[in-house]
């Protein structure tokens, strides 16, 4: 918006008349005083300034302006009686560029400037655009390069702990063979044999994200049973947690075309974590619904859930719940892998969940699920 200041209400609404034909938006002032008043609340692309006014004049309006942050893009253009005023062309005026137009005015000439300012303005615009896009840019970067520090020493020390378990059952096995102590030696060895399960797992998963970084997660689709799928992975979840009851209701009454070891980790995932983000509870449900040729897996705790700003982002890589990582230990990646897992199926993943009272982690893929099998 371009404000002409004059205290002649006659070259106001002239000149507003001549800019408003030329799809110009204007707004006017007739003193100096209301002009900065004005510049306070809006900031103006162009100031037409008349420089002799009663009260402040065109120069003293000008170098006040130059302080106001709403004024730091704002081109002026003086309206001056004569040329020697323009000696005094404020100093002080630092911002978005200044001009002058000799009185009486020459429309055409003040409409080409006026244009040329607005042109100016315009690609200043995009060029600010420019540079905060690359700040931001840069910025995520060195985000990004932040959080995969982070996920090297969390990994390395994910690795680390049953690495040092197994060593310690291996020396205790070694004396409970000394002492011929059979029923201690399978206990150390099925510990040991716990400790080296969660080490491949874990291992597993970055040669998981490995592979979906260089776009080498392959998939094997083929037809198989989805109920008998979910009765073995509960019946060795429940054998690891004994505690907790897991419950199934529904059921797919086809065979789904689908990866199924795949789809295994994608429930053994949200089992596992149904049962970590949930300690002192003992219930966990799986509910499958089968609509319009798809069918819905859903895993429902009684945890500790999840904030609804912190829900978006489970999915993604590396994230952990800031507030709760110290608790449970875990890498953040298991959720990206089945995220990116359904979404090769041609499906979707999602959570409700509500703090202090649980969540349901599901996925929804086709029964006959032919997308992408490269
Ligand atoms: P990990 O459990 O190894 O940290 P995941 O990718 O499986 O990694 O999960 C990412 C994050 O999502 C977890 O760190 C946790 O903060 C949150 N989360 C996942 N499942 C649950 C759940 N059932 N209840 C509460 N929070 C969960």
């Amino acid at each position: 918006m371009i404000l002409i200041v004059d205290d002649t209400p006659e070259n106001l609404t002239s000149l507003k008349k001549v800019l408003e034909r030329h799809n110009f938006e204007v707004d006017t002032a007739s003193s100096g005083e209301e002009a900065l008043k004005k510049v306070l609340k809006t900031a103006y692309v162009l100031i037409i300034l008349d420089v002799q006014m009663p009260g402040m004049d065109g120069f003293e309006v000008a170098e006040a302006i130059a302080g106001y942050s709403k004024a730091r893009e704002t081109a002026i253009i003086f309206l001056s009686a004569a040329n020697t005023e323009l000696s005094f062309i404020t100093k002080g005026y630092s911002s978005g560029g200044l001009d002058y137009i000799t009185k009486p005015v020459d429309i055409n000439i003040l409409l080409l400037k006026v244009k040329t300012f607005y042109r100016i303005y315009e690609q200043s615009r995009k060029l600010i655009e420019v540079q905060k896009t690359l700040l931001e840019e840069i910025e995520f970067r060195k985000r990004a390069e932040r959080k995969k520090d982070e996920f090297i020493s969390i990994a390395s020390h994910e690795l680390k702990t049953p690495l040092t378990s197994v060593k310690g059952y291996v020396q205790l096995l070694e004396r409970s063979v000394d002492k011929g102590d059979i029923p201690t030696v399978k206990k150390h060895l099925k510990k040991a044999q716990l400790q080296l399960d969660k080490l491949n797992n874990l291992i597993a998963d970055l040669l998981d994200i490995s592979k979906i970084e260089s776009g080498k997660l392959k998939f094997n689709k083929k037809y198989f049973n989805l109920n008998t799928l979910l009765d073995g992975i509960v019946e060795v979840i429940h054998q690891s947690n004994p505690e907790f009851t897991i419950t199934k209701t529904g059921h797919v009454p086809v065979d789904i075309f689908a990866d199924e070891m795949r789809i295994e980790q994608v429930i053994v995932n949200f089992l596992t974590n149904a049962i970590k983000y949930a300690p002192g509870t003992t219930e966990v449900h799986i509910k499958v619904t089968v609509e319009n040729e798809r069918v819905t897996v859903a895993v429902r705790d009684f945890g500790i859930g999840i904030q609804p700003e912190q829900q978006k982002n489970v999915f993604d890589k590396f994230y952990r719940v800031e507030e709760t990582s110290i608790h449970f230990q875990g890498l953040g990646i298991g959720l990206y892998i089945s995220a990116e897992i359904i979404e090769r199926h041609g499906g979707t993943v999602g959570v409700n969940s509500t703090l202090g009272e649980g969540s349901e982690f599901y996925f929804n893929i086709p029964l006959i699920s032919t997308t992408e099998t490269a």
